[in-house]
């Protein structure tokens, strides 16, 4: 259940983007045992190999892999002290996995901005300031905690204390702790904070209809991508209010839309992909007559904890991976060819999952 949380001022467009995705909401059929409150949207991870296999092995069903969305509302200057829907707003940021910042960069006399201007630099700035307050809160209370535990003499104490005391100077500084630098080893120490600047972050551009096709003229969303840069984050340029609309139009109309536009893709979509990889998730394939279907794993999972997420049946029971990478598989045109190159791989224990493998898994029962 990793999420991805849509924060920002208000007024910068977010609700209009969280109904975009909730609009274009995944098959609730594919879900049905997920209760879905109304503030988290599911979304079907785009993904244009399914369906090539799909037409390649004649699958009745397509199955893409699903990730969530959760609109964190009420974040406004001085939510850390308590403003606006403050400490609730930040006990749901601390409950996501990543988080999508959405600034506007569109002008539109009629819609105020909180802070009058539009300056999404700023707005940037006073979130990360409120994040960094509420960060620092919660390290000070460890601090004091450990400041009792230092006298059980206990080695370890000493040194988070010096990992606390460096993050502290850097989030007083403004700096978020993801942005440290810090070791492994380090990080180690402050798993149990739940540190909120820890999260990884990307940038939503808000910008009109007229420039989400070419969004180089607009010094804000090019004043976005340079700070963004610094941080090794991505951008996602979107109109909120065109998703909105191509939401709620039929597949086909919303490709004539977006081709009309100069697009090669829905914002959303990109977003949605891109916030899966800021996850740190990645999908494998398998592919059957009964369907086509996209597992979500984390980078980095091995083959029998990847089967696992088929059955755990899969898992116990783990011999080998039949493995042949999308690629080859397209490009041989069918599985049996495929084997003829000896491209299908007989994978172990060991094997980390990459992308695109379509795999069957051979297990005991
Ligand atoms: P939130 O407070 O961040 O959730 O913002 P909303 O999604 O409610 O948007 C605030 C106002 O801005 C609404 O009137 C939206 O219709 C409008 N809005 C949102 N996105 C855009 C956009 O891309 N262009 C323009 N012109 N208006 C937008």
């Amino acid at each position: 259940n990793l999420e991805v949380g849509i924060v920002g001022l208000p007024n910068v467009g977010k609700s209009t983007l969280f109904n975009a995705i909730t609009k274009a909401g995944a098959e609730a059929a594919n879900y049905p045992f997920c209760t879905i409150e109304p503030n988290v949207g599911v979304v079907d991870v785009p993904d244009k190999r399914l369906s090539v296999l799909g037409e390649m092995v004649k699958a009745k069903k397509i199955v893409p892999a699903a990730m969530r969305f959760v609109d964190i509302a009420g974040l406004v200057k001085g939510a850390s002290k308590g403003e606006g829907l403050g400490n609730k707003f930040l006990a749901h940021i601390r409950e996501v996995d990543a988080v999508a910042q959405v600034v506007r960069c569109f002008e539109d006399g009629n819609i105020t901005h909180v802070e009058g201007s539009i300056d999404p630099l700023r707005d940037i700035e006073i979130i990360n300031t409120e994040l960094c307050l509420a960060d620092m809160e919660s390290v000070e209370k460890r601090q004091e905690r450990l400041v009792k535990l230092l006298k059980t003499g206990d080695k370890k104490v000493p040194i988070e204390k010096a990992v606390l005391d460096k993050v502290l100077a850097g989030l007083s500084e403004a700096v978020p702790a993801r942005r440290l630098g810090l070791t492994e080893d380090e990080l180690e120490f402050l798993k149990e904070l739940h540190l909120l600047t820890m999260k990884p972050v990307l940038y939503v551009a808000n910008v009109s209809e007229e420039e989400v096709a070419d969004a180089s003229a607009n010094p804000h969303v090019q004043a976005v991508i340079k700070y963004a840069a610094g941080e090794g984050a991505e951008v996602i340029t979107v109109s909120a209010k065109m998703e909105s609309e191509i939401a709620e139009l039929p597949d086909e109309e919303a490709q004539e839309f977006l081709a009309m536009a100069g697009l090669e893709e829905a914002g959303l979509d990109r977003l949605i992909k891109a916030g899966f990889k800021l996850l740190g998730l990645m999908t494998y394939i398998t592919a059957g007559e009964i369907e086509v279907r996209a597992w979500t794993i984390v980078r980095g999972t091995k083959a029998p904890q990847a089967a696992g997420k088929i059955h755990t049946d899969f898992e116990r029971g783990f011999i080998r991976a039949e493995i042949v990478s999308y690629n080859d598989l397209v490009e041989c045109g069918s599985k049996a060819a495929a084997r003829d190159k000896g491209l299908v791989r007989l994978e172990g224990k060991e094997y980390v999952m990459q992308d695109g493998d379509v795999v069957e898994f051979r297990f005991n029962v």
